[in-house]
């Protein structure tokens, strides 16, 4: 987005990194991409013993990990309980979502072991419903994932609804305790310090041109000399472009934008979240919010404006959303507008793994915080051979995105369809809910 204001700079200087100025001419790993997913597994890499070169065209975290919401959880799959049982049966079913407990689990405990400074906050999740029958449905959901996995998570009626949100908007909602919050930017640094404190060639401003397999290695043409390499691996998810064609060939780049306030008072976050919780909704087309983790402002997000909008555009298209949620922020001061690149697969599943001689993990479907930080150092073991790579997608094809060149439009569309579909059943579910 042109003119774009990014929340999570603010008051962030770049990282003092050792570089390479020439390049490496050789390196056992070359990891294309250097967001959560590629430093993840050059971090895991550089220690296992291998040396490992990070080529990021921009600079460090471009891409969706210094722009996204910062909300972890075990984000278990876009299909749910309902739509993964219907496709692949019960025990399938439970070993992906053990996977996203798994993620969040190595999550937790990297950041703490690590002393990564990244505001992590586990203050839990409250997601509104927005009809009676949304209600239900996440009852049930939730009654199923404490049965199967023994996850908490707690009902809340509508009369309660205040204790957990400052607005009436929705007709109760879920409390996922699990859930929590990070600075996303300053994990995405900390992730380079350790890379290269541990020994991995951490390159910004490096983009990769084109790859060409030359015997057992594979050589990178970049603007500052080529680079050989035993193994590649791209990790360039919603940033993948035809210089990474097999990553972009498996995965839709869909524009997801953000809002952050002006500064609110105390007294008015409190009102907003009186537990400090992060928030989402029910919903095809729905946005997603939570406080900063100073605490001062709060930030919106979602595909609520159409692809390509530059900031006035978003903040526009944000404010009734906003408002609907928060009517005490009517008319509220929006200080940054930024977009970022989301990366959808067919079958709503990131995944890991060979790839016409290439190593690739990614496809996150807007939930990878937690699963990029996983799955990066998941592939960095099975380069290693070491115990402990394997995952539950591992069986799962990376297929090909069908009609992947109209893929960007194709998503454009059905994002608009989703909202009006969202609109119609608004609208029978209040006139059936009265
Ligand atoms: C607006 C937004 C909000 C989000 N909110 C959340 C959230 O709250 N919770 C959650 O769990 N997930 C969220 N996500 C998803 C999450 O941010 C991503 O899944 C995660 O950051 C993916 O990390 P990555 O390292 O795989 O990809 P990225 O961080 O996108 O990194 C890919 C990198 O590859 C680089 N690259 C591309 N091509 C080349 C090349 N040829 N040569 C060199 N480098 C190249 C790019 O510059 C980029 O930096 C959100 C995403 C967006 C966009």
């Amino acid at each position: 987005m042109k003119g774009q204001s990014i929340f999570w700079d603010r008051d962030l200087p770049e990282p003092a990194l050792h570089g390479a100025a020439p390049l490496p001419d050789r390196v056992d790993v070359a990891v294309v991409g250097g967001g959560f997913t590629g430093l993840s597994a050059a971090l895991h890499l550089a220690r296992g013993g291998r040396s490992v070169a990070v080529l990021e065209a921009g600079r460090i975290g471009a891409g969706a990990s210094s722009r996204n919401g910062g909300m972890v959880g075990p984000s278990f799959h876009k299909l749910g309980s309902a739509g993964l049982l219907a496709r692949y049966g019960e025990t399938k079913t439970l070993a992906l979502m053990r996977e996203g407990l798994h993620a969040l689990d190595h999550f937790e405990a990297l950041i703490r072991d690590e002393g990564i400074q990244c505001d992590l906050q586990m203050r839990g999740r409250f997601r509104g419903a927005r009809t009676l029958a949304d209600r239900e449905s996440m009852a049930r959901e939730c009654d199923w994932l404490h049965r199967n996995l023994g996850l908490e998570s707690r009902m809340v009626d509508a009369a309660d609804q205040r204790d957990e949100i400052g607005s009436d908007t929705y007709r109760g909602g879920v409390v996922y305790l699990r859930d929590g919050g990070v600075h996303p930017r300053k994990l995405v640094l900390e992730l380079a310090r350790l890379a290269d404190a541990a020994g991995a060639v951490v390159v910004p401003g490096c983009p990769v041109t084109a790859l060409r397999h030359d015997g057992p290695d594979v050589t990178l043409a970049t603007p500052r000399g080529s680079l050989r390499a035993g193994e590649v691996v791209l990790a360039t998810n919603g940033y993948a472009d035809r210089r990474s064609a097999a990553m972009a060939r498996r995965v839709v780049p869909i524009e997801t934008f953000v809002v952050a306030t002006e500064e609110l008072s105390p007294e008015r976050m409190a009102e907003l979240t009186p537990r400090g919780r992060m928030f989402g909704e029910t919903g095809r087309v729905f946005m997603w919010y939570r406080p900063t983790p100073d605490g001062r402002r709060f930030i919106f997000g979602g595909r609520l404006a159409r692809a390509g909008a530059g900031p006035e555009a978003c903040k526009a298209a944000f404010a009734p959303s906003v408002a609907r949620v928060f009517p005490q922020l009517d008319g509220v001061r929006f200080d940054h507008a930024w977009s970022g690149q989301i990366a959808y697969t067919p079958d709503h599943s990131p995944h890991l793994g060979m790839v016409d001689g290439v190593w690739l993990a990614g496809g996150y479907c807007g939930s990878g915080v937690t699963r990029s930080v996983y799955l990066g150092m998941k592939l960095a073991r099975r380069i290693l051979g070491q115990p402990g790579a394997e995952t539950a997608l591992d069986d799962l094809p990376f297929d090909k995105v069908p009609f992947s060149p109209f893929s960007r439009q194709g998503a454009a569309l059905l994002t608009r369809w989703y909202a009006w579909q969202d609109a119609r059943d608004l609208r029978r579910a209040a006139a059936a809910e009265g």
